[in-house]
């Protein structure tokens, strides 16, 4: 069995034996791993190695940052098959979904890059007689990552990239269901020259996130997983006086207009609500037709899309989706799929007699889709995040637009139309963070910024793009008058330029 601790200064760190979890491997079901759960004393451990470390790295100037970061990507691409099966393997998603996973990661580490522009502060020439006034972005010093398992590569990545090219040292406290890809990613950073001490892992459940958001030295941080952790996290590190921002769960619905075009939408719905088994925070979990006909046609087209999903270990290329990712997660989805029919909503298909032949412990659950869901039902308001799609039924766009408005989470929407007007009233309108017009999944590109409204995100900054670099940077103004000797008696009121 694999054992894995922590990474801390530039080596692997064993810390507290006394605490330690276990990393199933979904697509059988057997312990693939022990885990370090790491106490207290291990975070201070982290601490104090990103702390001795940063001022250096913070002085290096940000080409030769950024440089480390381009030899990192090479190693990277180098071993993106050996990350690729330990993400699948410790997930569930099929290899091919693993590497679109480090992909998305590694495009944040691209933009990174751009550091020395993207720290430039601004310069004001002359604001007054001998005088100019400039701006500067500093880093914090230590900074934390705390992430959720359904990205082991992505989501660290997306943090990492920007708080390291901005001269932080970063302390991960990655998922402690999927630790085997963040502790690789700490080798190669390693290897590619980055300083013992600038990104460290810890891995650990809710001590080590305690140790994290109370401990002074540790500047920033920032979370993405549940909403009612993401709430926990933000109230406990902003009291502590962090900067912290937090991106929770997710109900993300695809509006589709009787104008739409019907393969592209069907397509569209089972690629983006059952590809990674649903546990995408942009998954789509609601599909909305607009008008009885749009609904008939979408249930008629669905039905046999969903019977046909091919689903598979991780290791099969052929898979749609793998498993889930713990046994734990299935029995949640699966009691949301028993309060669905409980409450009246029509199961028009039934994943959960299905069994995966030669892999019978995995945890596998076939396509289900539920037709008529009404919004006070719990299979609408809950995130499941599982391979389930729920159909609500509406009769005009207005109801449709209102029911994506008032639903608390707004991480995600798309409507499919052809109609340039209603697209644009509805991009427009909606209540949430990143919409896709006729795109079921719209992350947005690395040099935008990735982030959702209402109970999807707590505090301000986006991920990624230019807000990852204001996020992990601190600004400083400077006014300057040279040359110094400017004679000027004492001034008692408030200095103007006028
Ligand atoms: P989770 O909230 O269970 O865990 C996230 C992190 O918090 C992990 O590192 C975990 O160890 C830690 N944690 C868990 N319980 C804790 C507690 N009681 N106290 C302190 N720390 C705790 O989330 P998950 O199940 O790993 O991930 C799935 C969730 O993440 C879904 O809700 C999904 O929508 C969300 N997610 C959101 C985004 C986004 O950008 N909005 C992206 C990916 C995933």
């Amino acid at each position: 069995m694999i054992n894995y601790g922590h990474f801390i200064g530039g080596k692997s760190f064993t810390g507290d034996e006394n605490r330690y979890g276990h990393v199933l491997q979904p697509m059988d079901g057997t312990v693939r791993a022990r885990v370090a759960l790491a106490s207290t004393k291990d975070v201070q451990a982290a601490v104090e190695s990103a702390k001795a470390a940063q001022p250096a790295w913070a002085a290096t100037n940000p080409q030769r940052r950024a440089r480390v970061l381009m030899k990192f990507l090479q190693l990277v691409e180098r071993h993106n098959d050996e990350l690729a099966e330990i993400l699948a393997r410790e997930h569930g998603k099929t290899i091919a979904d693993a590497k679109g996973d480090i992909l998305r990661g590694v495009e944040v580490v691209e933009f990174s890059i751009g550091a020395p522009h993207l720290l430039k502060g601004e310069f004001t020439d002359n604001a007054g007689p001998g005088i100019d006034l400039y701006s500067m972005r500093q880093p914090l010093g230590v900074v934390a990552g705390i992430t959720p398992f359904n990205f082991p590569a992505m989501i660290p990545l997306w943090k990492a990239g920007p708080a390291i090219a901005s001269g932080n040292a970063f302390i991960l406290k990655p998922s402690e269901r999927a630790p085997g890809v963040p502790l690789r990613l700490a080798e190669l950073f390693f290897e590619a020259g980055l300083p013992a001490g600038i990104f460290n892992v810890i891995n650990g459940d809710k001590e080590a996130v305690d140790a994290i958001l109370d401990h002074h030295d540790i500047k920033a941080i920032g979370f993405v997983g549940s909403t009612p952790i993401a709430k926990y996290i933000y109230s406990r590190g902003t009291l502590n006086g962090k900067r912290v921002h937090c991106f929770g769960g997710a109900k993300n619905h695809l509006v589709v207009m009787p104008d739409a075009d019907m393969d592209q939408v069907t397509n569209a719905l089972i690629g983006a609500g059952y590809g990674s088994a649903g546990e995408r925070c942009m998954a789509v979990s609601v599909a909305v037709p607009v008008g009885e006909d749009t609904a008939n046609e979408l249930m008629k087209r669905l039905v046999p899309k969903v019977e046909q999903l091919k689903i598979g270990p991780s290791t099969d290329s052929t898979a749609d989706y793998g498993p889930l990712v713990t046994r734990d997660h299935l029995e949640k989805v699966l009691s949301y799929v028993s309060f669905g029919l409980e409450e009246g909503a029509e199961l028009a298909v039934d994943g959960r007699g299905f069994k995966m032949q030669g892999y019978e412990k995995g945890f596998y659950l076939g396509g289900c889709l539920f037709d008529r869901v009404k919004p006070d039902m719990r299979i609408y308001k809950d995130e499941i995040f599982g391979p389930v799609l729920s159909v609500v039924r509406t009769t005009k766009y207005e109801d449709a637009l209102a029911l994506c408005n008032d639903h608390e989470y707004g991480n995600g929407v798309s409507i499919f139309t052809r109609d340039g007007d209603a697209a644009r009233d509805f991009a427009s309108k909606v209540q949430v963070g990143m919409v896709g017009i006729n795109v079921p999944i719209p992350v947005p590109l690395a040099y935008y910024t990735f982030g959702g409204w209402k109970a999807s995100s707590f505090g301000d900054l986006n991920q990624h793009g230019p807000d990852a670099f204001r996020f992990y940077t601190k600004t400083k103004t400077v006014t300057s008058r040279w040359p110094s000797g400017v004679k000027e008696g004492a001034s008692f009121v408030m200095p103007t330029m006028s």
